[in-house]
């Protein structure tokens, strides 16, 4: 078998879980799932959380419908509403709670005949522009799909551009915004993603949306996973395939990107793009063995990738080299490699296998 596996610690997710509750005490959250559970594993992660979490938020119907199997009675939330009008049957069907965001959204919610009426969010767009009504555009709707046949709780939902950069003007602008419609009368009101459960207070509501801070991730590049109190989830592990010496001047992988300034001793890692590790990963990206941070040399190929053994003379042949986890966060590689650990996480591939515990 290739030595290559992502191990899941789900004790790990729980923990994380009930940090998110704790920054918040007495309110509700949705545990983020979306995208395969940021890559970890819908079900298992679903299951983990089964008697912990209040309810789970998903990107689209078809995760949504993965969940409910899981679990009959949990709030589902379908953070982008639905995408067509013959989605609202499915939504009633699967008791889910609806973002509506646009007027199309709410015009087919409002023509649809429903076995039962959905809990319903409106969606500001107070500030990010991504998706969401103008303030008067939900106080309007707000008018309109107060008391409608097909609308349960109406709520009030928005989100964060940049929560994760603490003190930045737009997150205050944000609030501000969130805060003035709240004259109107919502059942149920969310706007904290992982970033403002953390550090904003304020901007707690209801329901928090906790995603990344679950899989033991930071979503700040200037606090860590570790100093806010989350621990890692999952450790992405190869082993040494090949080592070689290579002399001064000799060059290391596709496009001799890298020369030896040294006499280097070189190893062979069996984790590649095609298993989600970035290949514009520069040289220098830590590595860990034996619990020591080596850099990354040359470029990332499909299957394999080249680090530089020459500071630690005891690595051998099949040992355990670590690309992020327990002893490597995430981040770090992230930072390393130019992204955020909510890309290099969800970005793991099938083709890794999974293997769950409860350490
Ligand atoms: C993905 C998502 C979240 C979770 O964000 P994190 O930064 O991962 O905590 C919350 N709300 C919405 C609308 C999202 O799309």
């Amino acid at each position: 078998m290739r030595p290559l596996v992502a191990s899941i610690d789900l004790a790990a997710i729980r923990h994380n879980y009930a940090v998110a509750k704790r920054c918040a005490p007495g309110r509700s959250a949705f545990a983020v799932v979306k995208a395969n559970a940021y890559g970890h594993g819908v079900r298992e992660v679903v299951t983990a959380l089964h008697d912990l979490a209040d309810g789970f938020a998903v990107a689209c119907l078809e995760e949504a419908a993965e969940v409910r199997a899981l679990h009959a009675d949990a709030r589902l939330l379908l953070l982008e509403g639905c995408f067509e009008a013959a989605e609202y049957q499915l939504a009633a069907q699967l008791g889910l709670d609806v973002v509506v965001h646009t007027e199309p959204q709410a015009v087919q919610l409002l023509a649809a005949s429903l076995r039962r009426p959905l809990n319903t969010w409106l969606k500001l767009d107070s500030g990010m522009h991504r998706l969401g009504f103008s303030a008067a555009a939900v106080r309007d709707w707000h008018a309109r799909l107060q008391g409608a046949e097909q609308v349960a709780e109406l709520n009030l939902l928005s989100h964060f551009a940049c929560a994760d950069e603490r003190g930045h003007a737009l997150t205050e602008q944000q609030l501000e915004g969130f805060l003035d419609l709240l004259d109107l009368d919502f059942a149920q009101r969310s706007l904290a993603n992982s970033a403002a459960i953390l550090t904003i207070p304020a901007a707690h509501m209801d329901w928090l949306r906790p995603g990344i801070m679950l899989y033991g991730a930071t979503p700040f590049s200037e606090l860590s996973a570790g100093e806010l109190g989350l621990q890692p989830v999952m450790t992405l592990s190869a082993q040494l395939l090949a080592i070689r010496q290579v002399a001064v001047g000799e060059s290391v992988g596709y496009g001799a990107s890298w020369t030896a300034a040294r006499a280097s001793r070189i190893g062979t890692v069996s984790c590649g793009y095609a298993d989600g590790y970035p290949r514009h990963a520069p040289s220098g990206t830590p590595l860990l063995i034996r619990g020591q941070r080596l850099p990354l040399v040359g470029r990332v190929s499909m299957d394999m990738l080249a680090v530089d053994l020459t500071d630690l003379p005891a690595a051998q042949l099949g040992d355990e080299v670590q690309l992020w986890g327990a002893q490597l966060p995430v981040d770090e590689v992230a930072h390393a490699a130019g992204t955020i650990g909510y890309e290099l996480l969800s970005k793991v591939t099938r083709r890794v296998p999974r293997r769950y515990h409860n350490a």
